[in-house]
């Protein structure tokens, strides 16, 4: 698709997204030194334009900080480096029955303003023999949440991961989550959320999806 000025508030405000990843082929020819150098340049230049006096005490660390925090916290996903590991185990207690990981942290930013998208994800899955270890479904949500970002696009990355992974079709991925390029601009609907689904294998069975919704459903707070 071409990105002329006409596409850009189209594809803005409908949030096309495919499985597809928009990163080039040498994305990773730059070291994060060297990207972060260069990003550190382009938010100063930012700032200037937009009229700041950027000697300031206050603001003369934002272009620094900022390019920082791309490269090395919320844009680290872009890099395979980062990616958790596939390893998995054998399912030697025979469990047999859906694992759900609930109420994952989802800190993502949308790909098309660069603003946060902050909810939910809950992942599931039915082992055909291998298992993963818990706190690895997080890591994998991270992973995929932590660049620029399509909800849709970041809840079927998960569920693809997990498929390879654990080698198994059935595996489920509900994310909800506020998008504040809705919430604090354009439309400022700040209640409204966006959930997407994929459902792989077994969780495309009405009564399978059910189990899992309503697992999501229960409640969580233990300790209040
Ligand atoms: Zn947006």
């Amino acid at each position: 698709m071409s990105c002329d000025n006409k596409n850009i508030e189209e594809i803005g405000e409908n949030h096309i997204g495919s499985d597809h990843y928009p990163l080039r082929d040498d994305a990773f020819k730059l070291s994060d030194e060297e990207k972060m150098k260069i990003i550190e340049g382009h938010v100063k230049g930012i700032l200037e334009t937009l009229g700041l006096d950027i000697k300031d005490d206050s603001i003369c660390g934002t272009p620094k900080r900022v390019a920082k925090m791309y490269v090395k916290e919320i844009f680290k996903g872009l890099n395979p480096e980062n990616m958790p590991s596939m390893n998995t185990f054998e399912n030697k207690y025979k469990y047999g029955e859906m694992l759900v990981e609930k109420n994952i942290r989802v800190f993502s930013t949308c790909e098309h303003h660069l603003l946060p998208i902050i909810g939910m994800a809950h992942v599931a899955y039915i082992s055909k023999g291998r298992v993963i270890g818990i706190s690895k479904l997080n890591r994998i949500v991270d992973y995929f949440a932590r660049r620029p970002q399509v909800q849709e696009r970041m809840t079927m990355q998960i569920v693809e991961f997990l498929k390879k992974a654990l080698k198994t079709e059935d595996v489920a991925c509900v994310v909800d989550a506020k998008h504040l390029c809705v919430n604090s601009r354009g439309i400022k609907d700040e209640n409204s959320s966006t959930v997407t689904a994929e459902f792989s294998g077994k969780f495309k069975d009405p009564a399978v999806r059910k189990e899992f919704l309503s697992y999501i459903q229960m409640n969580t707070n233990f300790f209040e």
